[in-house]
């Protein structure tokens, strides 16, 4: 039997990179997946991908009618809600002195309200014993050059986790966050650097990670069913570096 036989489980940003390949985990494990994303095409090709136990809901998070119709559509479909991946993130670099509004706006309404209301609004449907997984990085926790905004981003979204962790447990809802390290997906082409810049920037990131490497989707992915599963019932509150030791060592 599959680690998640029978569990209804929401991934938003299912579409790409982490989610996808975390939303593919899960089916396989058993779980019925509802996947979120902006790009239409995409997310079309991410249930085809995943198979007849995805479901795709189109919407962007940090827009507070599209939680809601997600969340209707989830509702009239599956009832409720035992596992959560608050996944949907955008990665944009710039140094303080070029950081305007709409860079800080746009890295928090996503990342920070985006991810706050797609718990908040997931409440209602959440059954006892569910578990909720945050997406934050490794950033959270790093001083590096031009992340500033987005670092402070997952440093909130650590950050909820524990507050969330003290406010749901009467409610057998646990609530942790992942901290992947540099991972291959398709954000480091959002960054907004020249394609050179991109290539040196990850030759660099690979030099402080000590296990040499970018880490793979499906890596992320394992240790987001572990903290989704059964089999994480006595871990709460923690942030998981999924890292190649870039954290510890
Ligand atoms: P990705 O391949 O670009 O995937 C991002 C996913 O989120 C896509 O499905 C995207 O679809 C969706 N998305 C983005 N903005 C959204 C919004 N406003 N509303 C709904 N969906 C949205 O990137 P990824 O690397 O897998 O990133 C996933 C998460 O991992 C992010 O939170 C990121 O910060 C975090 N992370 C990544 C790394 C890494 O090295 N890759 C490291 C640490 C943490 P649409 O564009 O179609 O909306």
């Amino acid at each position: 039997m599959g680690k998640l036989q029978g569990k209804i489980a929401v991934v938003t940003g299912g579409s790409s990179g982490i989610g996808l390949a975390t939303a593919k985990l899960f089916a396989a494990e058993g779980a019925k997946v509802v996947i979120t994303g902006r790009r239409k095409p995409e997310l079309e090709a991410a249930v085809a991908e995943i198979g007849s136990n995805a479901f795709g809901v189109q919407g962007d998070v940090a827009k507070l009618d599209d939680l809601d119709r997600l969340y209707a559509e989830v509702k009239a479909r599956h009832g409720r809600i035992d596992i959560l991946f608050a996944n949907a993130g955008l990665a944009r670099l710039a140094p303080l002195e070029a950081v305007d509004e709409a860079h800080f706006d746009l890295l928090f309404g996503v990342n920070v309200k985006g991810l706050l209301f797609t718990v908040q609004k997931a409440l209602p449907l959440f059954s006892a014993g569910g578990a909720i997984v945050l997406n934050s990085s490794v950033a959270n926790t790093k001083g590096m050059p031009a992340f500033g905004v987005y670092s402070a981003t997952k440093a909130a979204v650590r950050s909820f986790v524990r507050s969330w962790t003290s406010e749901l447990k009467d409610r057998g809802i646990r609530v942790n966050a992942i901290s992947p390290g540099p991972i291959e997906t398709p954000i480091f082409d959002t960054l907004g650097l020249p394609a050179e810049q991109v290539a040196e920037f990850g030759a660099n990131i690979s030099q402080s990670v000590p296990l040499g490497r970018f880490g793979r989707p499906e890596e992320i992915a394992a240790a987001v069913l572990f903290l989704a599963s059964d089999a994480a019932s006595y871990v709460a509150g923690v942030d998981l570096y999924a890292d190649g030791g870039m954290v510890a060592v």
